[in-house]
């Protein structure tokens, strides 16, 4: 029976052998850190083994037992004595701890004692170890990978910023990425090399930006990674310039919202594939399984690289169990680091777990002398404001990119800008049309000229309108800045694009373009209904000392015509012969007559100053000089003033009841204020110059506030009447163009610009200006202007008088010239007097056979004689060389009177001219023929007696 049982019986046997290969409980061990309690990654250690326990398909009959031990950081004493606890106890594994120090110690106590050592930590010594399985991929391999990455990228200038304490091994002072430094991808690429912690990250990036380095491979404590992002964003190395690759396998469990928006370009390696369906499913799993699963998770499907790779090696195990299950009987022992007896099955369970080869949540996993083999990792990159899969690397095929589009458009394309602004007319305006959506909902100025400056520079953008409503000031008060000028400050918004101000304070927060428009703040004020009258306001268009210059010339002419026509002998006559009765041809005049008295001449100049003329006329050459100068100026004057007045009484209609800021400064009766939270404001704020520092403290102090929310609000204001508002030039065009009842009060206060304004740093600000200089060359920017300020159908007509405002009186620079025209003239008349006189005296002399200087002696004396009085007495002489002595008739007294006419008592004789002087006779005309109606006035419009020496 036995004999024939026993062929049947061997099977059997082998099967239960086969099947007691494994004991039915196998104990491992986990090293973890005191800081690693309840951690992800101890979680996902039990979770592993509890699945394990559960499946049952991998190790079917054993059931996994697991002994924690927690370890004190650094400690490898205390580390150690624990491990060889475990040995004792007869672990056949001992997992962790990630630490490299401490793992180098539970190395090689199982180096001593055979005991496989599953690891997850990078190991960055190149050398081979015995019983270490490692699960972390070796740091050769993913130098290799860096390197490969870099070359894609073609970069040539790299700075490597390493953190100290994490990534140095304490023994050697090495850090990991050390062989990539020393073999860079290409010989021509440069590499720099810092060391940081988080208090120096600021210091060694600002360093590292001065050095014009963009592409950056950055080694940081995952636990101080938020601290670099802050140093980055404090930095404003964050625009799409900058390449920032991270070591860490875990940046998607990193809140990027700080840079998805600025186009900075981040990339990293992911080892779980969880875009692998088989990877996505066991973390779906592990989800689900409360409390753990859900902690052991970073977040819906995330897990972190450390929990992966632990999960992963407790697999290996059981894979290696497994397969050492079909041919290999493992006996557990009790070890002991005293006696330091390897364990004998140690060595053939370590060779079955190098073989083992399984698809963990790491991607596939295969060994070679307990390192990972012929893995692969995924490249992930910032890109269209997430993370994505744009890539792969694996051991022997290297980088394959699979979206290279990804690396290179974010240099200027398809970018999209936030771009801040306020409603603002005619800059930004809100459509009314409901339906629109996106930037189409807004119009204005500042928005077409925003599309012009992106298509130009290349850019997308989304229009939002800041919350508080505000451009921006800076509040000393509270420290802080509010409107779009916080938004910016904080890298909400990329640009500004508004009537926003360039000034001081602004400028050194926040960066602003070259300006694209020019600007000043004014006065806006309504124009006054009733205007005062003014009494005198005819003396108004010229100036007080041409008045009295006026006055003085009246006087000075006056006077010179009567001296001249007392001088000239041309201006002497015989008097009327109406007036003296018939006179025989021959006889000489008793009496000479002249028009020109001091009050006639008087009367003469004012006749002519009024326009009237008077019924004198002079008769001499320098009689008429005088007058013929005289005439021209009145002309001038008269026509000067004339023309002033009009342009003073359209201006006096226009008058304000102030001119300008002094004067709104000086009273206190209308009210004035600015717009809240803009740079018109903290222009008076800042100001340093008395009125408008006076001007800020009455602003300041006028209860209610004279601060409004919006330039509408002012101008209702202001046509409410009382209130002056001080705003930009720009916008009071714009207002006074549309409202007549709206005018601009003095000047300009000062003189700045619009800008976009950036945050600091940004590197669109030096394209942009381009873009603007090249519109404002092209005359883009004008025709803007034109559009929005002429074109729009809705600007007021007023009188185009009422621009022109000021009208001035006219002064001696403006008509001093025809007073010295004057002059001139009267000089001239003055010399043509002397020569007449002369030329008189010298004929005379001839005459008289007098020598010239007595007959001009005497004809001076003569002219002299008679004061102002209209008659002066004929001049009678015996020849001076017959006789000397003059002897002269007086006046009147001894004159023969004809019915009241004097008759010239030489040669008692009548001489009828006719005006033209030429006809002459000693008989009247018929009229005249009695000389009691010999003054028609028509006929003969002179009746003169002519005296011997006359005509
Ligand atoms: N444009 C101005 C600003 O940027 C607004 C103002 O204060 O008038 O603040």
């Amino acid at each position: 029976m036995s004999h024939c049982c026993a062929p049947l019986l061997l099977p059997l046997l082998a099967v239960i052998v086969v099947v007691s290969a494994l004991p039915p409980v196998i104990r491992i061990g986990a090293i973890f850190t005191e800081d690693q309690k309840d951690s992800s990654t101890e979680l996902a250690f039990k979770y592993a083994v509890y699945r394990i326990n559960k499946d049952k398909s991998i190790l079917p009959n054993t059931t996994l037992v697991y002994d924690i031990q927690y370890v004190p950081k650094d400690d490898s004493f205390r580390t150690s004595k624990k491990a060889c606890k475990q040995m004792e106890q007869g672990i056949q594994a001992i997992f962790g701890p990630s630490d490299p120090v401490l793992g180098a110690h539970i190395q090689s106590i199982c180096e001593a004692l055979d005991v496989p050592h599953l690891e997850t930590r990078v190991d960055f010594e190149p050398s081979f170890k015995e019983f270490s399985i490692n699960l972390h991929p070796s740091q050769e391999h993913m130098n290799q990978a860096f390197q490969d990455v870099m070359a894609f990228l073609n970069w040539t200038k790299v700075a490597v910023v390493y953190e100290e304490d994490y990534d140095i091994t304490s023994s050697k002072g090495l850090f990991k990425l050390q062989d990539l430094v020393k073999s860079p991808p290409t010989q021509r690429t440069e590499m720099y090399i810092r060391q940081a912690n988080p208090a120096t990250y600021r210091q060694v990036l600002k360093e590292i930006r001065q050095k014009e380095i963009y592409k950056l491979i950055v080694d940081t404590n995952p636990k101080h990674m938020y601290k670099f992002f802050r140093a980055i964003l404090q930095l404003q190395m964050n625009d799409y310039r900058y390449h920032y690759m991270f070591t860490t396998f875990d940046i998607e469990t990193f809140d990027l919202e700080d840079f998805k928006y600025n186009s900075v370009n981040i990339t990293a390696f992911r080892l779980v594939d969880v875009e692998d369906k088989r990877v996505s499913e066991k973390l779906a799993q592990m989800e689900k399984f409360q409390p753990i699963g859900q902690s052991i998770l970073n977040r819906s499907g995330i897990i972190q690289a450390e929990s992966a790779l632990m999960f992963d090696s407790v697999y290996v195990f059981a894979k290696g169990l497994s397969a050492l299950d079909q041919g290999h009987v493992l006996k557990p022992a009790n070890l002991s680091c005293e006696l330091e007896h390897p364990w004998e099955d140690g060595l053939s369970l370590y060779n079955y777990l190098n073989t083992a080869s399984l698809h963990g949540l790491t991607g596939h996993i295969e060994f070679i002398e307990g390192r990972r083999s012929d893995f692969k990792l995924d490249i992930m990159k910032l890109k269209r404001e997430q993370l994505q899969l744009v890539g792969h690397w694996s051991m022997g095929h290297g980088v394959n990119i699979t979206d290279p589009a990804a690396f290179y458009e974010s240099s200027v394309n398809n970018i999209t800008l936030i771009v801040m602004t306020r409603e603002e007319k005619p800059y930004v305006m809100v459509r009314e049309d409901k339906n629109l959506t996106g930037n189409s909902r807004y119009e204005g100025f500042c928005i077409d000229l925003l599309k012009a400056i992106a298509n130009q520079v290349d850019f997308n953008y989304d229009i939002r309108l800041v919350p508080d409503h505000m451009y921006g000031v800076y509040d000393p008060e509270t420290k802080s800045w509010n409107g779009i000028v916080r938004e910016l400050m904080d890298k909400r918004a990329d640009l500004a694009v508004a009537s926003m101000t360039i000034n001081y304070a602004r400028e050194s927060v926040i960066d602003f373009t070259k300006p694209f428009m020019n600007l000043g703040i004014g006065i806006l004020f309504k124009v006054s209904e009733s205007m005062p009258k003014r009494l005198f306001s005819f003396m108004k268009p010229l100036a007080v000392e041409i008045w009295l210059s006026m006055l003085g010339a009246y006087v000075l002419v006056s006077l010179t015509i009567w001296v001249v026509a007392r001088f000239s002998p041309y201006e002497w006559r015989v008097p009327e012969p109406c007036c003296l009765g018939v006179l025989e041809p021959e006889a000489e005049p008793e009496v000479y007559e002249n028009d020109f008295t001091l009050s006639n001449s008087f009367w003469f100049t004012i006749g002519t100053l009024m326009q009237q003329g008077s019924d004198l006329n002079p008769q001499a050459t320098s009689t008429r000089i005088v007058g013929g100068i005289w005439w021209f100026f009145t002309l001038i004057i008269i026509s000067s003033y004339t023309a002033n007045l009009a342009a003073f009484l359209t201006v006096e209609r226009m008058i304000t009841p102030i001119e300008n800021a002094a004067e709104l400064a000086e009273q206190t009766e209308i009210s004035y204020g600015t717009l809240e939270g803009g740079s018109t404001m903290t222009f008076f704020r800042d100001s340093k110059i008395g009125i408008y520092q006076k001007m800020w403290r009455f602003m300041e102090s006028k209860r209610p506030s004279v601060f409004v929310n919006s330039y509408e609000e002012g101008i209702k204001r202001v046509l409410e009447g009382n209130y002056a508002f001080l705003m930009e030039s720009t916008m009071l065009d714009y207002a006074v163009q549309r409202d007549c009842n709206l005018t601009q009060i003095g000047g300009l206060l000062d003189s700045k610009g619009y800008g976009i304004a950036t945050p600091k740093g940004s590197p669109w600000r030096d394209k942009i200006s381009l873009a603007i200089l090249e519109l404002q060359e092209k005359g883009t920017i004008q025709i803007l202007y034109d559009k929005w300020w002429k074109n729009t159908g809705d600007v007021c007509n007023r009188d185009d008088k009422s621009k022109e405002s000021k009208a001035n009186a006219l002064g001696v620079e403006n008509i001093g010239g025809v007073f010295v025209v004057l002059l001139c003239g009267l000089a001239l008349a003055i010399i043509v007097a002397v020569l007449e006189f002369c030329w008189n005296s010298r004929k005379n002399a001839q005459t008289d056979r007098q020598s010239l200087c007595s007959e001009m002696a005497e004809e001076l004396r003569f002219a002299i004689r008679c004061h102002g009085s209209r008659q002066r007495p004929a001049l009678k002489r015996t020849c001076s060389r017959c006789s000397p002595g003059t002897t002269y008739v007086p006046a009147a007294l001894e004159m023969p009177h004809i019915n009241g006419v004097n008759l010239d008592p030489v040669l008692h004789r009548t001489w009828y001219f006719h005006q033209d002087g030429h006809h002459h006779s000693h008989s009247p005309p018929a009229e005249a023929a009695n000389p009691h109606t010999c003054c028609d006035p028509d006929e003969w419009d002179n009746v003169l007696v002519a005296e011997k020496h006359g005509l």
